[in-house]
């Protein structure tokens, strides 16, 4: 076992070792993480769900009602009226004739992926795709093409030399996870349209943040009913856990029948889905909650502006601070938490060589005193690092 300590020691040598940080409180626009104060500009928790009384109270009705595991797989016994009352949900929030919930996102992509694809088949995906997809074209077995990050002409290309296979899937982020920035979704169902090839899309980052009802990239671009395969997360804006397809309902129903990360896992325990359920409702009643959302994003990235930094995207409340060196960005996310703001520094292999960036995300929970907090951090990090005037 010698190795271990080898390849770790190797790790930390390249700055390549991945530490833990300990959140000693929720995920609250001011919280504590590693026993220091400080502001949260990193959680996924954009509508600040993960705290609304609506789904603390649905989470813990759920579990006095129906315990706390569900003690089997969706196939087998854990397959509770709740799971299908929330894919029913999904399917209406989604504007779809069906869907069905997974363990994680991460499993989402996993099982659908593979459910769909194989040796005779070709995939397209983006270069700068999340983990979950590449890992699910990996295991498909199917021949993966990445193409250049959001360049259609050159999927295009790519598209006309493919010849021979069963099977095209075209798959992208909706919103990509280290650059904020979204897909070119009215192109993409162009070329899916033209080609023949399957078109999917992970809306991890867009699902209750894009599109005047929330719904995701779909509903932001005016694109529903064109894109097939529509995945997303319950984990991030929707504050509880879980992943989710939402589709026809014959792809539902192959999903449930073939998608291994579904069959053979144990189902979602009841107070996530109940607390998933709740958060579809209180996305529904208040929308105000995105709008702010989507004001706190476009306030921060404009302050940011102005005090020199560079923001690398301004589409979503993913907002990439653009530092370029790695260890400076390393630096600067280390003096950002000196100063009290939790914003972690993205480096290779991340992300590519020469952008490094701090990837800061913002809620709709914070005020306009937190902001205004970080802003002057990043100033004075930003000063004394020389990344600013
Ligand atoms: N896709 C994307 C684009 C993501 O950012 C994430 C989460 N980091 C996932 C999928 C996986 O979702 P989950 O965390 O629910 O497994």
């Amino acid at each position: 076992m010698e190795f271990l300590a080898k390849d770790l020691s190797n790790l930390r040598q390249h700055n390549l070792y991945r530490h833990l940080n300990t959140m000693n409180e929720a995920q609250t626009a001011r919280t504590i993480v590693n026993g220091k104060k400080c502001i949260l500009l990193s959680s996924n928790n954009y509508l600040g769900l993960t705290e609304h009384p609506e789904l603390i109270s649905a989470a813990r009705d759920a579990i006095s009602l129906w315990g706390t595991g569900a003690g089997g797989s969706r196939l087998t016994t854990g397959n509770f009226r709740l799971h299908e009352e929330l894919e029913t949900a999904i399917a209406n929030f989604k504007n779809t004739e069906a869907a069905v919930v997974f363990n994680t996102g991460y499993m989402a992509n996993l099982g659908t992926i593979t459910a769909l694809t194989g040796k005779e088949d070709v995939i397209f995906s983006d270069e700068l795709n999340h983990a979950s997809i590449i890992d699910g074209c990996r295991l498909s077995r199917a021949k993966t093409v990445v193409y250049p990050h959001k360049n259609i002409g050159a999927l295009e290309k790519l598209l006309q030399q493919a010849s021979g296979w069963r099977r095209l899937l075209i798959v992208t982020d909706g919103v990509f996870s280290m650059d904020g920035d979204l897909a070119p979704l009215p192109g993409l169902v162009e070329l899916s349209e033209k080609y023949h090839a399957l078109l999917m899309v992970d809306d991890a980052h867009a699902t209750g943040v894009l599109g005047d009802r929330g719904a995701g990239s779909a509903n932001h671009f005016g694109l529903e009913g064109k894109i097939p395969i529509q995945m997303g997360t319950l984990s991030k804006a929707i504050g509880s856990a879980g992943g989710y397809v939402a589709g026809s309902r014959d792809l539902i129903d192959y999903l449930r029948n073939k998608a291994r990360s579904f069959i053979f896992s144990t189902a979602l325990p009841p107070s996530v889905i109940a607390a998933a359920l709740a958060a579809l409702g209180v996305m529904q009643k208040d929308p105000q909650l995105r709008q702010k959302l989507h004001f706190n994003a476009r306030y921060l990235r404009s302050r940011l502006k102005q005090m020199g930094f560079t923001i690398l995207a301004e589409e979503s409340p993913v907002i990439p601070v653009l530092i370029g060196d790695a260890n400076k960005t390393v630096q600067m996310a280390q003096q950002l938490l000196v100063l009290g703001v939790f914003a972690p520094g993205i480096r290779p292999p991340t992300v590519p060589p020469g952008t490094s960036r701090v990837r800061a995300t913002v809620m709709a929970t914070h005020t306009r005193d937190d902001l205004d907090q970080a802003l002057a951090a990043f100033g004075e990090a930003g000063q004394i690092l020389g990344i600013i005037r």
